[in-house]
């Protein structure tokens, strides 16, 4: 039976079933299109990683003797539409049966049944073997319990997939090591530089352009260092492994002016593309540890082991527990637009400057920038979730929906009301002085309220929990920060106020 199968660009896992046996009965689709280049305005360097990632799958297949159809963006017989893609396809090669893997975007899933429902001819979907977790599985998981809580959903997995687990107890006799996981980074240990790979890829970013694809940020293209293939990327994981696990969780929120990476990973893309299980990660990993437990501590793994097993299948989890209605969700009520600066790091305040002119440049910046740098400003600017989403939806490499929405309008954003997070993640100077060296060459004084040259995080933090806290009043976790708003001398809470009103009204002029 003629079949005609897809592989969307985030498909991109070699060890699939589908590529046991060459079948010349079998012929693979892959296309890059505008459809996806254009429902949000994306950095060029991730358009840059998700093509050369697809061109570089798609030989493969070929080289093991698969059949593939290959559009490029520049193609003239491509279509840039999905539907049409599919159908031009199937009549191109006579095909009985269409076969597609679920997508992890409830979008393209909805696109595709639609699709298949119009199709004359047999289709058939299937799991595309990435996670450890089925699309409901955390649903059921919570089915019946008032409180979503991923503790209790990481310690089922530990559980469930036997990892660090002796006699059924957590390996070290701890599940969390997250209170050792806040060291503040000062200049040692030395920090190795990221692995890069130097990629040129000038043509291919001639040619996104040439197509007229709208992009943001910049790209060094004769020198790209994003993993783009499966050798890539066990590269990455190996350097990881040798070189950056062993101060991974110590320095995992960490904050610094010189270094982009610290001791991260820089996985993502690669997880998120397919082109590593997180099995497999986890898998090394482990072995990796296991090998060296003299010199690496536990609380690093573990920190590490939680962001995957924990973190990334209970966001996938919430993703299609609450999709499509997630999308709207703005309980703040927050309406106001992001700053003109977020596309161009052209601001006085030095922790917002440097995160986002490293995400301009880089299309990447970790977790804590993007929490409690850009996501921390956001939320207490009352900005509106749809344009905090779709910031961070085009600018980082490793923005897909399903993992994207959940972490901005959910753990950032609490624009979920408080699915993904307990407390809206908002601080002061405080924090971003306690784990950063930012303050120290701001314009800015970290410990001023009021003055000129006061932080205007500080005036903005009490001026969002005045305004904000009747959502709070039942939300125990809140109830210090409450206690201290009560407190406040009138007065001074009155000419935060003001500040605040400042600098949400001109935040150019900060
Ligand atoms: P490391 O710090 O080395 O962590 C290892 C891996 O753990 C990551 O590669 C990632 O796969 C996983 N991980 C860590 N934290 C999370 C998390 N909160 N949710 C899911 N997986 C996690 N991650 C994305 O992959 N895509 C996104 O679009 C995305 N948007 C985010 C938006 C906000 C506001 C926040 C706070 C976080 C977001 N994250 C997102 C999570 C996290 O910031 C990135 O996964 C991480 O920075 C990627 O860099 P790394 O590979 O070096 O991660
Ligand atoms: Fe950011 Fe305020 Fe520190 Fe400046 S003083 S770096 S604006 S937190």
């Amino acid at each position: 039976m003629k079949t005609l199968r897809l592989i969307l660009g985030d498909q991109l896992n070699l060890k699939h079933p589908w590529f046991n046996d060459v079948d010349p009965e079998v012929t693979y689709l892959m296309a890059e299109m505008r459809q996806e280049t254009d429902y949000v305005t994306h950095h060029i360097q991730k358009v840059v990683a998700f093509f050369q990632a697809m061109r570089e799958f798609s030989n493969e297949l070929k080289e093991k003797g698969h059949q593939v159809i290959y559009l490029q963006i520049s193609s003239s017989d491509n279509p840039q539409a999905l539907d049409e893609i599919i159908q031009n396809n199937i009549e191109k090669i006579k095909a009985d049966k269409f076969e597609y893997q679920w997508p992890d975007e409830y979008r393209l899933d909805q696109q595709l049944i639609q699709i298949c429902q119009d199709l004359s001819i047999d289709s058939e979907a299937c799991d595309s073997e990435h996670f450890f977790t089925s699309r409901y599985e955390l649903k059921d998981f919570f089915e019946g319990k008032k409180q979503l809580v991923m503790e209790s959903f990481y310690r089922m997995m530990r559980k469930k997939h036997d990892i660090m687990m002796v006699n059924g107890q957590p390996d070290g006799g701890k599940w969390n090591y997250d209170q050792s996981n806040r060291k503040k980074w000062k200049g040692d240990p030395e920090i190795p530089h990221e692995r890069g790979f130097r990629k040129n890829v000038t043509s291919l970013v001639e040619e996104i352009q040439a197509s007229g694809v709208n992009t943001i940020g910049t790209i060094a293209p004769e020198n790209f260092n994003w993993p783009t293939s499966r050798a890539d990327t066990l590269s990455v994981l190996n350097y990881f492994c040798k070189n950056l696990l062993i101060h991974f969780g110590d320095y995992q929120d960490a904050l610094h002016t010189d270094q982009y990476y610290l001791f991260h990973s820089r996985l993502s893309f690669a997880m998120n593309s397919k082109m590593i299980s997180p099995k497999e990660v986890i898998d090394k990993v482990l072995d990796h540890y296991y090998e060296h437990t003299d010199q690496i501590h536990i609380s690093q793994v573990e920190g590490f082991i939680r962001q995957i097993l924990g973190w990334r299948e209970y966001m996938r989890g919430i993703y299609w527990k609450e999709m499509p209605g997630y999308k709207d969700k703005n309980e703040l009520d927050n309406h106001n637009k992001l700053p003109d600066f977020f596309w161009t790091g052209d601001t006085k305040m030095n922790c917002l400057h440097h995160a986002i002119s490293q995400s301009l440049e880089t299309s990447y910046a970790h977790h804590i920038q993007r929490l409690m740098i850009t996501g921390n400003y956001a939320l207490l600017t009352q900005t509106h979730p749809d344009a905090v989403d779709a910031w961070y939806l085009g600018i980082y490499i490793d923005a897909i929906e399903w993992v994207e929405i959940t972490n901005t309008r959910g753990m950032s954003q609490f624009a979920d009301g408080g699915i993904v997070a307990t407390k809206p993640y908002v601080s002061s100077a405080n924090y971003i002085n306690k784990m950063s060296n930012y303050c120290s060459s701001c314009h800015y004084s970290h410990t001023k309220k009021t003055e000129d040259n006061a932080c205007p995080f500080n005036a903005l933090y009490w001026n969002f929990l005045d305004e904000k806290k009747e959502h709070f009043q039942n939300n125990q976790r809140m109830g210090m920060m409450l206690n201290l708003l009560n407190k406040k001398d009138k007065k001074e809470l009155a000419a935060l106020k003001e500040r605040a009103q400042q600098i949400i009204a001109h935040p150019e002029n900060f």
